[in-house]
């Protein structure tokens, strides 16, 4: 299938999950996640009416910056407090958010551009410890020491990546943990916290995610086809 039909369809299976969850298909954001893909596949996607992509390497997005049309990039990775600098100002939001470290260096390179970051803070509901992100007991506080430092940055949601499940049905429970979180926290009253994306679902478990509350899905493997990690 073409990128045409594939992005046509994940539209039509996220479109009806929203209205399975009592919401509508434009309630749900779909970011593309286009690592280890082409600036001509990206450019692609665009012109199907993709309005966001996702990358999780800093040097990709660097590469790809100047040959991808308009488009708001989404850095949905690790991200290490030394490469914020190169991203600051190309990113319109940060999904991975999991130290005050790392707040506080967006914060600073956010105030040398005259910006507000977005930011999403990424929570691990699951407890891996092979995955970054925050258990749900650090993340009222990691969300106040960050309004309490960070006046550059606007605290806008939360991220999670559930575990890898055989069955994306046993996925829902680790998304149903976030949207309770979402929920209550998005209750704080604060000028530089507004709670707008709750960021998750993949190709595997977006259907799912969505039915628990998922506002923005994160879908490259069924966009794309399977990523080549050997050119990497
Ligand atoms: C790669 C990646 C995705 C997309 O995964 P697919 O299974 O290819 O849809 C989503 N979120 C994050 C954080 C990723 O790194």
């Amino acid at each position: 299938m073409s990128i045409r039909e594939n992005i046509e369809h994940i539209r039509s299976l996220k479109d009806a999950a929203a209205v399975r969850s009592g919401r509508s298909g434009e309630d749900v954001l779909l970011v593309a996640v286009t690592k280890l893909h082409t600036v001509d596949e990206i450019n692609e996607a665009i012109d199907c009416g993709i309005t966001d992509i996702g990358e999780n390497k800093v040097q990709e997005i660097m590469d790809k910056y100047e040959h991808v049309k308009p488009v708001r990039w989404h850095l949905i990775g690790h991200l290490q407090t030394n490469k914020v600098k190169y991203i600051i100002d190309k990113v319109s939001m940060i999904h991975s958010v999991d130290s005050l470290h790392l707040a506080q260096e967006i914060d600073k390179r956010a105030a040398q551009h005259g910006l507000a970051m977005d930011i999403l803070v990424q929570v691990n509901s699951a407890r891996e410890e092979s995955k970054f992100g925050i258990t749900t007991d650090e993340t009222e506080q990691l969300l106040h020491d960050i309004l309490d430092t960070c006046p550059n940055i606007r605290i806008r949601g939360l991220m999670c990546i559930a575990p890898f499940e055989e069955n994306p049905e046993d996925a829902r429970v680790y998304f149903a943990a976030v949207k309770k979180q979402f929920d209550q926290f998005g209750k704080i009253s604060h000028p530089n916290l507004d709670f707008r994306y709750l960021s998750m679902g993949m190709s595997g478990d977006f259907e799912v995610a969505i039915e628990e509350g998922s506002n923005l899905i994160r879908v490259g493997t069924s966009i794309f086809g399977a990523r080549d990690y050997s050119k990497k």
